[in-house]
């Protein structure tokens, strides 16, 4: 039986306490520390972190380059660590995507077919729901050195998904692509992965990216997987510090728990007042913790509030406009506000303000 998870669908690709050390001896670099992750069948899952942190290393594993110091991968439960990257049903698509020159559009995309031996007629009639999937019906025979970079990275996409594999591994593929483009390439993958039903696992630095497309994200840091969940709950239910500062802005509070009681603790901040925050799953918070308050979650008032403090700069962003306050107490904290068509923020530079935090708004972090 395939694995099952709690949301019943089966796992595609689950790397189990895999560990990767690169060199020997005191030199010897962990770029993956201990990392069990579960890619579903037909999710669109993105490992997203800074640069180092183990993605590429990862997704590397998966792929067949290299092989676990310690651990196991395993593709819908069998442990492939005996099959060569040839052999995985998992294929690859680069940054620098290599095409081949010397070959059209349509011999490029054809090129993986042909490796397995596959019918004429078959690769024919693939080559043309291919170029169909990815929008170049008509660019079939123009020579790969004659199109534009955006529609290389499309041909190197038809080129992997051709021979359906059951995995797509994609590392930074847009990331070469100018700001527009590459806006445009983000919304096709997404289409792309919808319409072939394949997995695709995405490697990005960029955390804008990941939330747009993802269905899951798995925020890594130092060879660690921080947190796993969907969009949302990453931005809105950040683990840690860390995931909490790479992903969107946030304020963060010190603050003493006077209450905590399973999902929710009333904590008390610096100013004396009190604010209820959520805390994650299975986390029994310290008597000291850190909150975390997304600056669209709060709003600024004046008079009232749990805070307050001395505007220190207001930046207009045309949607929105972020005040950035000076704490009574020390601390600094940045309020985002919508902006409306008749009235401007009503703060100036040197204003008093209160902070009034929405309700559900704060997150105990993990210490
Ligand atoms: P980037 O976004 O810059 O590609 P990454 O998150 O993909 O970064 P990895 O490429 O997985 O990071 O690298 C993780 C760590 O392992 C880094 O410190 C890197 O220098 C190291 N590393 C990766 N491959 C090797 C190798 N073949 N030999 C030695 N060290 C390596």
């Amino acid at each position: 039986p395939e694995p099952q998870q709690a949301g019943g669908a089966s796992v595609a690709i689950e790397a189990r306490s895999i560990v990767k050390t690169f060199g020997q001896g005191p030199t010897a670099l962990r770029a993956l520390d201990n990392v069990s992750v579960a890619i579903r069948e037909n999710e669109f899952f993105t490992l997203l972190g800074p640069s180092g942190c183990g993605k590429t290393t990862l997704l590397r594993l998966i792929a067949g380059f290299e092989y676990p110091t310690e651990g196991a991968i395993l593709l819908h439960g069998d442990d492939i660590a005996g099959l060569p990257p040839f052999k995985r049903p998992v294929n690859t698509v680069f940054q620098s995507y290599a095409l081949f020159p010397h070959l059209t559009v349509a011999e490029n995309v054809a090129f993986g077919l042909e490796m397995l031996g596959r019918p004429k007629d078959e690769i024919a009639g693939r080559v043309s729901t291919m170029l169909d999937l990815v929008h170049l019906r008509e660019l079939g025979n123009r020579r790969t050195d004659q199109i534009s970079g955006g529609q290389a990275q499309r041909v190197a996409l038809a080129r992997a998904l051709a021979p359906s594999p059951k995995v797509l591994l994609l590392d930074e593929p847009l990331s070469a692509l100018d700001y527009k483009l590459r806006k445009e390439m983000q919304i096709e993958l997404k289409r792309m992965q919808h319409e072939t039903g394949i997995t695709f696992v995405f490697v990005t630095h960029d955390q804008e990216e990941a939330l747009t497309m993802s269905d899951r994200i798995a925020v890594m840091s130092k060879g660690k997987i921080l947190q796993i969940g969907s969009p949302w709950d990453i931005y809105d239910k950040p683990a840690d510090r860390f995931v909490a500062d790479f992903i969107g802005e946030s304020n963060f509070l010190a603050a003493t728990v006077v209450r905590a009681d399973g999902g929710a603790a009333t904590v008390r901040l610096g100013s004396g007042k009190e604010i209820v925050a959520s805390v994650a799953e299975g986390h029994s918070p310290a008597a000291e913790v850190t909150v975390v308050v997304r600056p669209e979650h709060a709003s600024a008032v004046k008079g009232g509030g749990q805070l307050s403090g001395t505007v220190e700069n207001v930046v207009y962003f045309g949607t929105d406009t972020h005040i950035h306050v000076k704490l009574d107490g020390g601390g600094a904290f940045t309020v985002r506000q919508q902006n409306s068509r008749s009235q401007s923020c009503g703060f100036d530079v040197g204003d008093r303000a209160g902070i009034e935090i929405s309700d559900d708004a704060a997150q105990v972090l993990r210490d």
